[in-house]
Formats: structure tokens, C-alpha cells, sequence
């Protein structure tokens, strides 16, 4: 049976590339290739520029209320086919479908809708100088890139549109290369709303075309969602013609439980933030510290609990809650850490193997793993696995424990346990992370502005903030009196 070949998304609708060069996508939960993808070669950079400054053009010119009419029927349109994009992420990325169905497009819908209800309500500010006065507007950038990762394709695909879109920017997306199809899903229901053409376009490809819509001097902001080393190679990109940036990078957050916390609820805590998407979330708390009295209470809940409740397999089976690896490679990966974390004196908990389920035999499935006697300094506990690894330390001292979890180049997440206010807001005021969790952990609403301190980011996704960043100042000086001049 013949595999359907997509297209990059250029002006409206798909566009056939020159070179007729494609790429394979595989499903992970099969290992089988499920379609190709046409590379976005010169042909279809240069005619993604010439459709986005059209775009641009017709897209920026409409009142704000009218974008935000036609940004609503998106919202509309991505709940109705919420079912059909859930599958194909399920294909792409191998999570499971309990988990598209109800978070990836639902998520990604309700931040377009947060950012077409700011749209209009935009103002910018008047003020008298003397006689004179200056008033300023917010202006978009023009066209804007969004380069994306693979965890979440749909949604990321979403939180970068919402705002750039919202703001009159064009905007140039390129999907992660192992998960291509959704935002091409996207491109084609913003048409469907009414979106003039060239005001979203898709390019497909890995690195390179990447690199070329850092480079773009046509391009005025890249907003990145991927690995750190990454993040750095967009910024000298983007440094070529003084892009703006916004980077959501890589973390390795902690989770702190206090001896007063409640522990089951530490452990739900704990299991999300490591195991949700099979571990492959950006602000994961992959070091969970534990005060020692609690320790071994904790441990006993999170084994049973792990061991009993996981249920892992083809992850569209509705049942299944723990999903494949993205790939071959990246299972290796995170299997390559397990071994260090044995070899460097940690002790299996629970996991630590890779999985072959009955209903998906050739997935890239990795056990949900724990490993307890950790040390800070092991390469578990300080480098992002991207995976479903958890590290347990011990700990006794709170102003110790804080200094423990600051030990890190990254600051993504955060999150604190603890039934004792004070000590609760104290500890989180200390934490160097930009998304800092109470009693809680992973819930990221559209209000709420994310991002990351230290290198895992610059700027932020969501929230208000997030709108004045795909705009520019402009401010305007009136003169109202005669020019005092001296010549
Ligand atoms: P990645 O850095 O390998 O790739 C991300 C994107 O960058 C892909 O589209 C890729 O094609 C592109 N790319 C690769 N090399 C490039 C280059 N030299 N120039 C320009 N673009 C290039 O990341 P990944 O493996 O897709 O995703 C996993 C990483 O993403 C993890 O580190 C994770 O923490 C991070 N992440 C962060 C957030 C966040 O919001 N902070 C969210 C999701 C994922």
C-alpha cells in the first residue's frame, strides 16, 4: 500500500516543493513509517516569504475585533475535529489518546481562544508633555517564526499562533520533522475560518530549514520550543539581523515534599510530572526530594502505585495511560541514562527496562522507571532524560534542601509540598524557576504566563505578557506649539 505524501502549507493551501525531496514519518508505538513529508527546499522558502509579506499585508490591515472573530471560528473548528487532530498526534508523537483527546488540541484551542478575546482590547497610551503630547501604539513585528518540538506538535503549533496572530503578525511555522501533520491540520483550519492566505504557513524539514528562517532577514522574531544547545544555535541565527527571540527551552525541575504534605497527593504529584507523556514534558519534576521522615512512606505509595496503575500498550487503546518513545534513538537514550544511573550507584525502585506491550510489541517503550539513593551529583539527576525517569533523594534541612534544588544551570519548574503556607510561598519564593507549582504540579491555563529562568528560556508563552511581545512600541510626538529653534 502506497503511504500519502504531504505538503508544506504555503499561501493558503498545499504547495508542491521543486527538488521532490520528502522525509519519512514513523509512528512510535509501531516503528512502521506512516507518510512522508515534502521538504520546504529554496522553491518553497522563497514562496513562504513572498505569501507571508501578502499576508502580512491583508492580515495586519483588519481591525483587531475582525481577527479575533475569525481566530474564534479556529477555536471552534479545532474543538469540532477534536477527535480526528487527537488520532494524529497519537500517531506522531505515540501518546496516549486518554491523553490527546482531552488536553493537546483542547489546550492548544483555549490559548488561541485567550488571545483572540485580547486582541481588540490592545490600547495604547496618551500623554501631555507641556502643550505637546505623545501618544504610542503596539504595532506587530511583521513576520514571525515559530519553530517547534515534538512532544506536543498541535499544541505548541497553537500557543505560538495565538499570540503572533492575535497581535497582526504573520507567522512561518515549522514543525519538529517527527511530527509534521498537525500543524499542516492547523494551517488548514485557520483557511477555513477565514484567515487571509499567507498569514500562517507551514515549512516542513529538521535543522536546516530551521536555520534558514533564523537567518531570514525578512523574519523580525523566532520563537523556539526545543533542547538548550538548540535554543543557543536559534539566538546566533537570529542574532544575523537582531531577531527578537523567544526561547522555551529544556529543564530539570525539582519537586520538594515536606514532611507535612500530604502524601498521596505528593505522589500523584510526583507520578504526573515524571510519567504524563510518558516523561517527555519540559517542566518535569524529575528530581523529587523528600524529607527523610517521610521518605520511606512516600516510596512504599509511589512503587504500588507505579506498579499497579500504569497500564502501558498501544496508545490508542482508551484504557492505555503510558505511551511509546518518540523514537528508536531517543528510547536508546534514555535507556543509555538508566544505565549510568546503575553504574553511578543508584538503586532501581521500580522500571528500568525497556517494555515490548502485547497490543504494540515494536514500540519504543521504556518502563516507568524510579531510582531511589541518589545523589545530586549523578548524571540522573543533573542532565534533562526527556523520558520516564524519576530520581528520589532524600533530604532534612529546608534552607539545604533549597540550595540542593537550585544546583542547576536550568530553571524550568518547580514545585513545593507542604501543608504549612508559609513555608510553602517561603521555599517557592527561593526557587530560580520561572513556573513554580503549590500543592500541585503540570497545570499550565492559558492566563498563566510560562517560561523559564537561568537557560531553560527567554520571554515567555501565555498570558498577557505574551501578546505585548509579538508587538513593537511605536510612539507618536505631537507638537502643538511653535518649534523653539535655534537656527
Ligand atoms: P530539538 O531542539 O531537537 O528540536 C526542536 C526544533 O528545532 C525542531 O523543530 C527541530 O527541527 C529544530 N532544529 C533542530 N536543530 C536546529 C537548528 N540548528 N536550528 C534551528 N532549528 C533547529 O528539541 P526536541 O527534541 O524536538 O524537543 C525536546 C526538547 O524540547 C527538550 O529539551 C524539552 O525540554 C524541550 N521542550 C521545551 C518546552 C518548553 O516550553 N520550555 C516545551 C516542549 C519541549
Amino acid at each position: 500500500m502506497s503511504l500519502p505524501i504531504y505538503q508544506n502549507f504555503v499561501h493558503g493551501k498545499p504547495l508542491a516543493n521543486a527538488s521532490g525531496e520528502t522525509f519519512s514519518v514513523t509512528n512510535p508505538a509501531t516503528g512502521c513509517v506512516i507518510y512522508h513529508m515534502e521538504v520546504a527546499d529554496d522553491f518553497i522558502q522563497q514562496q513562504a516569504i513572498e505569501s507571508a509579506k501578502q499576508g502580512f499585508a491583508v492580515w495586519s490591515a483588519m481591525a483587531p475585533i475582525e481577527r479575533s472573530r475569525i481566530l474564534l471560528k479556529a477555536v471552534t473548528l479545532l474543538r469540532d475535529n477534536n477527535d480526528a487532530l487527537a488520532r494524529i498526534e497519537v500517531l506522531d508523537t505515540g501518546k496516549p489518546i486518554q491523553e490527546a483527546n482531552c488536553v493537546d488540541v483542547l489546550t492548544g484551542a483555549d490559548v488561541i481562544e485567550y488571545f483572540a478575546g485580547l486582541a481588540p482590547a490592545q490600547v495604547g497610551t496618551q500623554q501631555p508633555v507641556g502643550d505637546d503630547f505623545f501618544y504610542t501604539r503596539k504595532e506587530p513585528l511583521g513576520i514571525c517564526a515559530g519553530i517547534g518540538a515534538w512532544n506536543y506538535p498541535l499544541q505548541i503549533a497553537c500557543w505560538k499562533s495565538g499570540p503572533a496572530l492575535a497581535a497582526g503578525n504573520a507567522l512561518i511555522f515549522k514543525p519538529s520533522e517527527e511530527t509534521p501533520l498537525g500543524a499542516i491540520k492547523l494551517a488548514e483550519i485557520f483557511m477555513q475560518a477565514g484567515m487571509p492566505a499567507g498569514a500562517f504557513n507551514v515549512v516542513q524539514g529538521a535543522a536546516e530549514v530551521g536555520q534558514w528562517l533564523c537567518h531570514h532577514p525578512d523574519i523580525e522574531k523566532v520563537s523556539f520550543t526545543g533542547e538548550v544547545g538548540t535554543g543557543k544555535k536559534v539566538m546566533m541565527g537570529a542574532a544575523s539581523n537582531l531577531k527578537d527571540v523567544t526561547m522555551e527551552l529544556g529543564g530539570k525541575s525539582p519537586l520538594i515534599v515536606f514532611d507535612d504534605a500530604d502524601v498521596s497527593e505528593a505522589v500523584s504529584a510526583a507520578m504526573l510530572g515524571n510519567f504524563y507523556t510518558q516523561g517527555e514534558i519540559c517542566t518535569n519534576c524529575t528530581r523529587v526530594y523528600v524529607h527523610k521522615t517521610i521518605y520511606q512512606t512516600f516510596l512504599n505509595e509511589l512503587k504500588t502505585r507505579t506498579e499497579n496503575n500504569i497500564v502501558v500498550g498501544d496508545p490508542l487503546d482508551p484504557n492505555v495511560n503510558f505511551g511509546a518513545l518518540i523514537s528508536k534513538q531517543h528510547k536508546q537514550q534514555v535507556l543509555n541514562f538508566i544505565e549510568s544511573g546503575k553504574a553511578q550507584g543508584a538503586k532501581l525502585l521500580t522500571g528500568g527496562t525497556e517494555l515490548s506491550p502485547a497490543s504494540a510489541p515494536n514500540g519504543y517503550f521504556v518502563a516507568p522507571t524510579v531510582f531511589i539513593d541518589c545523589h545530586d551529583e549523578m548524571d540522573i539527576v543533573k542532565q534533562e532524560i526527556f523520558g520516564p525517569v524519576m530520581s528520589v533523594l532524600p533530604f532534612e534541612d529546608e534552607v539545604d534542601v533549597i540550595k540542593r534544588a537550585n544546583a542547576t544551570d536550568l530553571g524550568l519548574g518547580a514545585g513545593v509540598f507542604s501543608l504549612n503556607i508559609q513555608r510553602a510561598h517561603r521555599v517557592i519564593h527561593q526557587l530560580k524557576a520561572g513556573i513554580c507549582w503549590v500543592n500541585s504540579y503540570g497545570n499550565s491555563p492559558a492566563e498563566m504566563p510560562v517560561g523559564g529562568y537561568k537557560q531553560s528560556g527567554i520571554g515567555r508563552e501565555n498570558g498577557i505578557e505574551t501578546l505585548n511581545s509579538y508587538t513593537q512600541n511605536k510612539s507618536v510626538y505631537v507638537g502643538m506649539t511653535k518649534i523653539d529653534s535655534p537656527f
